[in-house]
């Protein structure tokens, strides 16, 4: 197929106006495209060379190498490609303008020159595959000599295509759901086959791929596309909500709730005794979990498998989950042992999209949870998320505050009907989020008093691992309970502990504290400490102003972290329950539009 007929469809992509334009241009394209080369023509219209999750193509070509190229190509300095550079505007035109040029002056010899052959879309892909495959000694000159051949070939106009092309600044703007429109007009006889192309994009991920089968053996064969273990799906999404009643009729009733863990999204692929991991956005991100790998291949008791869950990483002394934010920079590490060993792992699983050969996608959600139930062998760091079934807007309240102050950041709610399928690469109300929407930044710190301590697990077994903290109610006088606080210690903090509280550990919590969790021993209240967290949270399980704000909930501290101790302060001096009430109130006020009615909290 001529390259012409690409280039200049892009070039006429760059002046419509309107995006049934874009889709009649590209299905014109489409229609002089020969079967075996659809795939390439769509990945250089999307401005890539093979599908994303396989790794964007580093041509490894910068300005300056291309400048470098140009000079070549057509035989000018480097100094006249730069100042053309400046009076067109940029490298593609540069290089239109110096090719419409340079066939002028071949015009001239035409009897004795040969004129330029024309480029076929096969070689220009192929070439650019191969720059982008060239690495080491002597790949920068080879690539600026690639780049020169095919610019050198090239019309005008395929010379500004390739340009920018390499450059990564192609113009057309052509997105996916344009170039399936313009297939289905090709070759579905319109819009009725575009939720079939589209079906088969989302299970492969990739439009070149899905273009080829459609174009090579028809519609009826796209039909027949299954997912394929280490090929990525595309994930399905959630709408967003918040209001419990609401959120329940949406999903039809009753309704699966899961915890909402704050990490990152990883579908699992298992493919005999290899783990593919991929990210929310398709990339492959194995590299980066060697530790989820290992528990994969010991824990997914299936030949090929694809399940999905979310990657969180957590204090190994409180086993407390921490947020997404630390999860960051454990990616950020360069030494994945390192990394490893800091910033550990769990694995909350919650849905199964293939299993030995079978497609799971199209099943129901209990079908598909019954069916990951049986796979996974449960360990304390590979497990099924969290969930109840409810179709009661308290108790689905109740089950959000309790994720919540598990570190979660809400609850997912997902419709539990016969027609729950996996909807791939979709964003519906099957899947209803749950989430904090004011989430805030707690700015100011708070003092709260000790009145109890946990032993720690792993390196800090055996010493106290986390402190229960609570806030001073004046006119109860008693000490309310609002969080347990495991981070922020230094370890020379944490050493001095046991020696520091040994004078105030009682057997049974003391009379002046009103708490709800059972502490591993109880203490004193003497101790102030100042504390900051994410944010005030409501919770089930603490008791400072319980019954104030909603029914069964007292105030709590999201992610609290220790800052340091305040040894000027009096138990009675601590921030007080009522103050914690004001903040969360001027916390909401923050961040909604209208300020809460009275007793609307
Ligand atoms: P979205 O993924 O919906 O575009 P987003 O990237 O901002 O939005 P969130 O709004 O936080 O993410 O919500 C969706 C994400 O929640 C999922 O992509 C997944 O990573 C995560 N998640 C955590 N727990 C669950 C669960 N139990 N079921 C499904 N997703 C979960």
């Amino acid at each position: 197929m001529p390259f012409r007929l690409l280039a200049e469809t892009i070039d006429r992509l760059e002046l419509v106006s309107s995006r049934t334009q874009m889709v009649t241009l590209l299905a014109n394209l489409f229609k002089n495209t020969p079967p075996d080369v659809i795939d390439k023509v769509v990945y250089l219209i999307s401005g890539s060379l093979w599908a994303d999750w396989k790794g964007m193509p580093e041509l490894g070509i910068s300005e300056k190498l291309l400048i470098k190229a140009l000079s070549l190509a057509y035989s000018v300095s480097e100094r006249q490609v730069e100042d053309l550079v400046k009076s067109a505007g940029d490298l593609g035109k540069a290089a239109e303008t110096l090719k419409s040029r340079s066939q002028g002056k071949v015009s001239l010899f035409a009897f004795t020159q040969s004129t330029t052959r024309e480029l076929t879309v096969s070689e220009v892909y192929n070439t650019l595959v191969k720059i982008a495959q060239l690495q080491g000694e002597g790949s920068r000159d080879l690539k600026i000599r690639l780049t020169a051949g095919l610019l050198k070939d090239a019309s005008p106009k395929e010379a500004k295509f390739i340009v920018r092309f390499i450059e990564g600044k192609l113009r057309a703007g052509v997105g996916d759901a344009t170039i399936m429109d313009a297939l289905a007009v090709v070759y579905g006889g319109g819009a009725s086959a575009r939720p079939i192309i589209e079906r088969a994009y989302n299970l492969r991920s990739d439009l070149g791929e899905v273009a080829k089968i459609l174009a090579t053996q028809g519609l009826e064969s796209l039909k027949g596309i299954k997912p394929e273990p280490g090929v990525p799906i595309r994930p399905m999404l959630a709408e967003r909500h918040n209001d419990p009643r609401e959120i329940l009729a949406k999903a039809g009733g009753e309704a699966l709730v899961e915890y909402k863990y704050d990490g990152e999204r990883a579908q699992i692929h298992k493919v005999s005794n290899k783990v593919i991991i991929f990210s929310r956005r398709l990339e492959n991100i194995t590299s980066q979990y060697p530790d989820v790998v290992e528990m994969a291949l010991s824990n997914i008791n299936a030949e090929d498998a694809i399940v999905e869950g979310e990657i969180v990483t957590y204090n190994r002394d409180t086993g407390e989950l921490l947020p997404f934010q630390e999860l960051m920079h454990r990616k950020r590490k360069h030494d994945i042992h390192i990394a490893i060993k800091e910033y550990p792992v769990k694995v909350f699983l919650f849905d199964l999209l293939y299993l030995n050969g079978e497609d799971y996608t199209n099943k129901p959600i209990l079908e598909r949870r019954s069916a990951l139930e049986k796979i996974i062998r449960e360990t304390d760091d590979f497990m099924i998320a969290e969930y109840t079934r409810t179709s009661n807007p308290d108790e689905l309240e109740k089950f959000f505050m309790q994720a919540i102050s598990e570190g979660c950041e809400g609850v997912m709610v997902k419709a539990l009907h016969k027609d729950s399928v996996y909807q791939a690469g979709a964003r519906g109300w099957l899947w209803i989020k749950y989430k904090r929407d004011y989430k805030s930044e707690m700015i100011d710190t708070v003092d709260l008093v000790v009145v109890g301590a946990f032993y720690g697990k792993g390196r800090r077994g055996g010493k106290f691992g986390a402190l229960l903290m609570a806030a001073y109610n004046q006119e109860k006088d008693v000490f309310e309970t609002v969080c347990k606080v495991g981070s922020g210690f230094k370890d020379e903090d944490l050493d001095k502990l046991p020696d520091m509280l040994k004078p105030y550990i009682r057997s049974s919590k003391h009379p002046r504290v009103d708490a709800e969790i059972e502490a591993d021993v109880w203490v004193d209240p003497v101790f102030v400490a100042e504390i900051i967290g994410a944010e005030l949270t409501l919770s089930p399980i603490h008791t400072c102003a319980r019954g104030i704000l909603k029914p069964d909930a007292g105030i709590s501290i999201r992610f609290p972290r220790f800052i340091m101790w305040r040894t000027d302060k009096r138990p009675e001096d601590a921030t007080t329950s009522r103050e914690l009430i004001e903040m969360y109130q001027r916390q909401l006020k923050k961040v909604t539009t209208k300020a809460p009615a009275e007793g609307e909290v």
